[in-house]
């Protein structure tokens, strides 16, 4: 065998635990009830507190997209106005209700939904739109809501990102018709995999609870109580997307640790954006006038070329990077389905990357990641 060097990578994204968790989870499988019962009951409970709104659990932030549109009755012959540079599972969550994503256009300054775009392509079909708020900024969301409102179409705001994030001071999730927000391993809080719904929509909400248990009516008070229907209706499509106990006792400790979890990330932030700012290969997203809880921190770059450089340069040090995302009218079984133009979306994507953020990303390890993008600036110039 050869000599070969051992290199820390700096991840892009990752899970931050504590002790607790591990003690959360060692409860959990030391009562031996491993399902959906109280610890989901507590982690909705502590979520409708942060949010002031009902939410419900399910086991990943794309079953809570499908669920919350199939609880808003959309399906077959149906249209959902979605930005096509989003995560695929946006895409995917509305075909598995048999809706159409009308895959649109994103503000190139901060790549949230173009409202202007969206409204082109409303037609009869047209029932919902999903906004998806990218990186953790939600962008002009009173455009979309009134948009919504003259054209009578359901808002399902896609939150995966903006777990944490205020738009005009207020929490996303605790206003608006529907927010669903995911809690897989690398959102700013994790319960291993899992998502929520929340609403005020109530009856929306019960249906949810039914739905996310293989459609068996009031099968979830049950399961709070330790318990299971066994002379049951159903009356829908239903499906096995419960949360389980184990996923929930994480969840909980995660939640009670929110504010130390992003203040973490808003430092590295913060820090980036001081760091960075004067940069000329590239540009930082416009977050103005909104606090966001960020997700990611993605970089607009002067053009392909410069793009890949950097990510050449970073990956070459041990630094990932990322890319969200591909859009989505560019992938062969959404494109199939109706032929969509988008050349400001597929420019960005060519000039977007995304540098490491997370909680446990160290001073340092940020401080590295600006060394080496500030000396491609000396290389690039003239
Ligand atoms: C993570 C994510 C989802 C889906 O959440 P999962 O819990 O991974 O299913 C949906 N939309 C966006 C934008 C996401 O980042």
């Amino acid at each position: 065998m050869g000599e070969f060097l051992i290199m820390d990578v700096i991840r892009l994204s990752k899970s931050s635990l504590s002790e607790a968790e591990v003690v959360a989870v060692n409860n959990v499988l030391r009562r031996g009830y491993l399902g959906m019962g109280e610890e989901v009951a507590t982690f909705e409970r502590s979520l409708e507190e942060f949010f002031g709104r009902q939410t419900v659990c399910v086991n990943s932030g794309t079953a809570s997209l499908q669920l919350a549109l199939q609880a808003c009755g959309i399906g077959v012959g149906d249209e959902v106005l979605v930005q096509s540079i989003t995560y695929v599972a946006s895409f995917q969550a509305i075909a598995a209700t048999g809706a159409l994503p009308v895959a649109c256009e994103v503000n190139p300054d901060n790549v949230t939904l173009d409202i202007k775009d969206a409204e082109r392509k409303i037609n009869e079909r047209t029932k919902a739109i999903m906004p998806m708020h990218y990186a953790g900024y939600a962008g002009d969301l009173c455009g979309i809501y009134q948009l919504a409102k003259k054209n009578n179409l359901r808002v399902i705001e896609d939150a995966a990102h903006a777990f944490g994030s205020l738009y005009k001071n207020k929490r996303i999730g605790s206003f608006g018709d529907v927010a669903c927000f995911s809690f897989d391993g690398i959102k700013n809080i994790t319960s291993g995999e899992g998502g929520c719904i929340v609403s005020s929509d109530a009856e929306l909400l019960e249906k949810v609870r039914d739905i996310r248990l293989l459609g068996v009516e009031k099968d979830s008070a049950n399961r709070y109580r330790g318990k299971r229907s066994w002379d049951f209706e159903v009356v829908d499509q239903g499906w096995r997307y419960h949360m389980s106990n184990i996923m929930a006792a994480i969840g909980s400790v995660q939640l009670g640790r929110f504010s130390e979890l992003m203040a973490k990330r808003l430092i590295i932030m913060e820090r980036y954006q001081k760091e960075l700012e004067s940069c000329s290969n590239f540009s930082l997203l416009d977050w103005s006038e909104q606090t966001v809880a960020p997700h990611i921190f993605p970089i607009i770059c002067r053009n392909e070329k410069t793009r890949d450089l950097l990510k050449n340069a970073l990956e070459d040090e041990g630094v990932e990077t990322g890319v969200h995302y591909k859009p989505n009218h560019l992938l062969s079984f959404f494109s199939k389905q109706k032929s969509s133009n988008l050349p400001l979306s597929e420019k960005l994507y060519s000039r977007l990357l995304t540098l490491p953020l997370h909680p446990d990303l160290t001073t340092r390890e940020v401080d590295l990641v600006v060394k080496i993008l500030r000396r491609q600036e000396e290389t690039t110039r003239g």
